[in-house]
């Protein structure tokens, strides 16, 4: 096959379909895929969760890192054999986000690999705009996590952490891990609440200090810790009840909550905490270009050392195992799809 991509047709099923190749229009390069990580948004579509936004001929993946091998015309500033990764936002151009600034969060966004087609697979034709250069010393396979890494950076940023401050991310999966890797490397003291022994040990492995908020006490640790102050930003990962009441018992005063998971059901939230201490909600979703800079820093300078978090890699035949392995699976962090081998 000359352009193997992974079809899904729907009720966990992948189908490896031969998909013609499309040459870059203006201002467009075809890459070729090496590594495509499994995000969460992945499976929760795998999941039958998004049947109705993904249909049955969608190519997933947007977590990936490549090398561009044709360019279109108009490209400025990017050549042939460039390693790159793909922040994969479709925006309008024209509504009220993209008209104040916020084009990330535009109000008709395609996100590319849910609702338009995605990296895995061993050619895919994007837009140079959309391109960031990978640094000489960055793994491709190391860039696949680049991507998460972005949204890390993006959460960190719209919590306006500081050094010094007192930080609690609550959920240690992919992102939860890169969140307090990220805040840990803005100079915060950090803790993650994580009720995953796997997760925690692997947490710790990373250097966090990570604790089972069904063993310890995170709100009498952190006042321990703070001198009775909370937690001057605290990271909902979780996306669970018991997160969000964590959130707002252990806020400092004017603390800031960064809502990061995505919640299915509208949880129950202390709102007598928001008035009784001034608390701020931040919400935060996906990324902008300098998020995508950010990661590129913290993964290429080995501030973040992102091998940790890749817990298995599989080929491209074997997508579909690959993603019922990680099923209901918190042992696993990140999984990466091996498309072409890159060095
Ligand atoms: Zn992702
Ligand atoms: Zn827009």
């Amino acid at each position: 096959m000359n352009n193997p991509a992974a079809v899904y047709r729907g009720d966990g099923h992948f189908e490896i379909v031969d998909q013609p190749v499309a040459a870059p229009g203006p201002g467009e390069v075809r890459l070729e895929i090496a590594f495509c990580g499994i995000c969460g948004t992945d499976l929760h579509a795998y999941l039958g969760h998004m049947d109705a936004r993904i249909g049955d001929q969608r190519v997933f993946g947007h977590e990936m890192a490549g090398t561009v091998v044709e360019v279109g015309e108009g490209v400025d500033g990017y050549r042939c054999g460039d390693r790159v990764v793909v922040r994969p936002l479709d925006n309008c151009g024209d509504c009220p986000a993209c008209n104040n600034g916020h084009a990330h969060i535009c109000h008709n966004l395609k996100f590319m690999g849910i609702d338009t087609d995605g990296a895995f697979k061993r050619f895919w034709t994007v837009p140079a705009k959309l391109l960031h250069a990978l640094p000489d010393n960055l793994s491709l396979a190391a860039a696949a996590l680049v991507e998460p890494t972005a949204v890390a950076a993006h959460d960190v940023r719209r919590a306006r952490l500081k050094a010094g401050e007192c930080a609690l991310v609550i959920g240690g999966g992919p992102i939860g891990t890169l969140i307090a890797l990220t805040a840990k490397a803005e100079g915060a003291d950090v803790i993650l609440s994580e009720i995953n022994s796997t997760r925690i040990r692997m947490a710790n492995a990373m250097g966090l200090e990570a604790v089972n908020p069904l063993e310890t006490d995170v709100v009498a640790l952190i006042n321990e810790r703070t001198g009775n102050k909370g937690a001057d930003v605290v990271f909902e990962v979780s996306g669970s009840q018991p997160g969000v009441d964590l959130m707002t018992e252990v806020a400092a005063t004017r603390g800031r909550i960064v809502m990061v998971a995505i919640h299915a059901n509208r949880p129950l939230v202390d709102m007598f905490r928001f008035f009784w201490r001034e608390l701020e909600l931040i919400g935060a979703r996906v990324y902008e270009p300098e998020d995508f800079d950010r990661a590129l820093e913290l993964l290429g300078s080995g501030a973040i050392d992102v091998d940790a978090i890749i817990t298995d890699k599989q080929p491209l035949e074997r997508i579909g195992d690959a993603f019922a392995s990680l099923t209901g699976n918190a042992e696993a962090l990140k999984t990466l799809i091996t498309i072409t081998q890159g060095e």
